[in-house]
């Protein structure tokens, strides 16, 4: 590479923080202002350039700027206070910057691979021009968050995951590959927008599509080998379960809206009851919704109490499921029971709203992920607060106003006794002279370790219990400290903690279970997954010189 190129290509620019010898001995002396900057410095002057900036949008234009001059830098910045880049680069300023995509397109990141590419998956794969990508983030954009089909406009959620691979999990840039399967979109105004960049057409149904996502898998795994992990991100319901039993037995693959989310609610509900010293099994779990997230949520749930010493049955028995037509009960007259949800019916009669199946369950812990806002009502939450002494309420739907209550409604209603999570963030609540701090249960606790642990250890396929692995290892990760400030979860910015403490335990789990393909086994798995890691400092641009 060409002194020149180092300056401009973004994995190697270090700016101003070339020195007088490395920009003389590259050439490129002269081609900078004099200044030499620290890298610790150039974070500082980016932090300041960001605090001038007023609106969340322009904060991210600016992030994607910077990852496209120096992308060192960039990772430096995020890592420097997760807390608050992380709302900047994904939700919810992702959200808004997939809304406006198509206007704010400025930079090539990642692939685009449209159906009008079928037949040709892996030539295109082919131009991607790094060698050594072991995970790739794709989304076909139909599900984009709460906000529904934004076709290519989705594209920003692969990036956005992908940064947090790298942030969060020291996966390496280079090593990243975001995608985004162009088959169209349904939306009407994104296809009559005139500045939409993506493919402007209705997506197709059935077997089409299913071919031209089988031939991607191929392709990805022609190109980049049988270990390549490939996230599935955002795809609409029934695709989302319908392709990851399809290939989960046979590619290294997971649905974050599956089976990240089951694992950070499942971690949460494994700290909870560190509090009420009880354990899963002896709880009965009330959903609202049965979607990608309530469904893997009670999978994991049941192999949970599974491995507590209950059979199938007996733990399928203690969660029940309401979705937009009541409680799932067998042969409901209203239907609507797809072959996920049949699992978890039960034998009833009908029962309509969820008020009622408060009052006839009697559930200890009720979880939301409906995206129906507001839906744990007053009455619902005293009703759970008369039930038990401490009853435990997730409200998970996103963003905000989608939540099934605010945190302060739970703690009112309840009388300060419950124990909540939400998954948009809640700011501290004061109630009779307590301050609780609701805790996030955000998949990012989990997908970048789960991703760490199953890249070092070489696995080719991942298990379910990978993500139980992960939700056990995360909640105890908890401490006494967070639980009596009524959080769940670990501080965000203990982050890169968390997902080295899981990745470890997942390497552990894929030798025991002869699943990891990486020899000889390490000896310290702590330091070979450190080893491995993004470096967020610059190194020498020019190698050290010695005398012979
Ligand atoms: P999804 O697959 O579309 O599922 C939505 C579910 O809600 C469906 O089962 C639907 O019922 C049910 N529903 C809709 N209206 C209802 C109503 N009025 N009463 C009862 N149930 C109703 O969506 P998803 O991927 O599971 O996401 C759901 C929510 O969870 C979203 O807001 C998302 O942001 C949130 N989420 C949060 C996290 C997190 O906190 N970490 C992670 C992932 C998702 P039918 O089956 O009858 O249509
Ligand atoms: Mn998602």
């Amino acid at each position: 590479v060409s002194g020149f190129d180092r300056l401009h290509d973004k994995r190697y620019s270090k700016g101003l923080g070339f020195t007088h010898e490395e920009r003389q001995q590259l050439g490129i002396h002269g081609l900078l202002p004099f200044a030499v900057r620290s890298e610790e410095e150039q974070l500082v002057h980016c932090r300041t350039l960001l605090d001038r900036l007023e609106n969340d949008l322009d904060k991210y234009m600016y992030l994607i700027g910077l990852s496209e001059r120096n992308e060192r830098l960039f990772y430096k910045v995020l890592s420097s206070d997760i807390a608050h880049m992380m709302p900047l680069v994904y939700t919810p300023t992702v959200g808004l910057a997939c809304q406006k995509y198509s206007l704010i397109y400025q930079h090539n990141k990642g692939m685009y691979i449209s159906i009008k590419d079928k037949d040709h998956v892996y030539d295109v794969i082919k131009n991607w021009p790094e060698e050594d990508v072991r995970a790739i983030v794709v989304t076909d954009g139909e599900r984009i968050l709460g906000l529904g089909d934004l076709g290519a406009n989705g594209m920003g959620i692969p990036v956005g995951k992908l940064s947090l691979y790298t942030a969060l999990a020291g996966i390496k840039p280079s090593q990243c590959l975001p995608i985004t399967l162009d088959v169209g979109t349904n939306t009407q105004s994104i296809l009559d927008d005139p500045l939409y960049v993506g493919l402007r057409q209705k997506r197709p149904s059935g077997e089409l599509y299913d071919d031209f996502i089988e031939e991607f898998m191929r392709a990805c795994v022609r190109r980049f080998g049988q270990n390549v992990l490939i996230q599935f991100e955002d795809f609409a319901n029934a695709n989302a379960f319908r392709l990851l039993s399809k290939y989960r037995n046979d590619y290294c693959t997971f649905n974050d809206d599956i089976q990240g989310t089951a694992s950070v609610a499942v971690a949460g509900l494994l700290a909870s009851l560190k509090i009420k010293k009880t354990n899963l099994k002896d709880n009965v779990l009330l959903f609202l919704g049965a979607g990608e997230a309530a469904l893997g949520i009670a999978n994991l749930c049941t192999m949970a109490m599974k491995a507590e010493g209950l059979t199938d049955e007996e733990a399928k028995k203690r969660i029940w499921m309401v979705d937009s037509r009541g409680v799932i009960v067998r042969d409901r007259p209203k239907g609507g029971i797809t072959e996920h949800k049949l699992h978890f019916a039960q034998t009833h009669e009908p029962i309509d709203t969820l008020e009622e199946a408060v009052r006839r369950v009697r559930p200890n812990v009720l979880i939301g992920a409906a995206a129906q806002g507001g839906a744990f009502t007053q009455e619902i939450l005293e009703q759970m607060a008369e039930i038990n002494e401490t009853p435990i309420i997730f409200a998970l739907s996103n963003p905000t106003s989608k939540a099934e209550c605010t945190a302060e409604e739970a703690y009112t209603h309840t009388k300060g006794r419950c124990i909540f999570a939400s998954g948009s963030p809640f700011a501290p609540v004061t109630y009779n002279n307590r301050k609780f701090y609701p805790g996030q249960g955000n998949n990012s606790y989990i997908f970048p370790g789960v991703a760490l642990g199953v890249l070092a250890a070489g696995m080719l396929t991942i298990p379910e219990e990978v993500f139980l692995v992960a939700a056990e290892r995360l909640a105890e990760l908890v401490s006494k400290e967070d639980l009596n400030k009524g959080s769940l979860y670990p501080p965000l910015s203990s982050i890169v903690n968390c997902s080295i403490a899981i990745a470890e335990k997942i390497v552990d789990y894929a030798y025991k279970n002869k699943l990891a393909t990486v020899r000889p086994e390490p000896v310290n798995k702590v330091a070979f997954i450190k080893a491995q890691m993004y470096d967020l400092d610059y190194p020498r641009a020019v190698p050290v010189t010695y005398h012979l």
